[in-house]
């Protein structure tokens, strides 16, 4: 079963949102290519009985991406 899962770079410390099997506890970090730990937090995938998708994840990814694209911005701006 695939399901998101909060993990956090042992790197970074970037907390990062990964589609993985539910036995899967290592995963990479986005931001730095290193080893990112599950963790123990409540996965908060939700489905939605109306559209069938992920409700509550599809937000906080849309959320987490909307920071990127900020990120990314200032980098580009200074
Ligand atoms: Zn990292």
């Amino acid at each position: 079963m695939i399901r998101v899962f909060d993990f956090e770079c042992s790197a970074c410390g970037y907390i990062d949102e990964v589609f993985v099997k539910s036995d899967k506890r290592i995963a990479h970090c986005s931001q730095c290519s290193q080893q990112s730990h599950r963790l123990i937090a409540a996965p908060i995938s939700k489905l939605d009985p109306h559209s069938g998708d992920f409700a509550g994840a599809t937000i906080k990814w849309a959320r987490q991406r909307q920071r990127q694209i900020e990120t990314e911005r200032k980098r580009e701006s200074s």
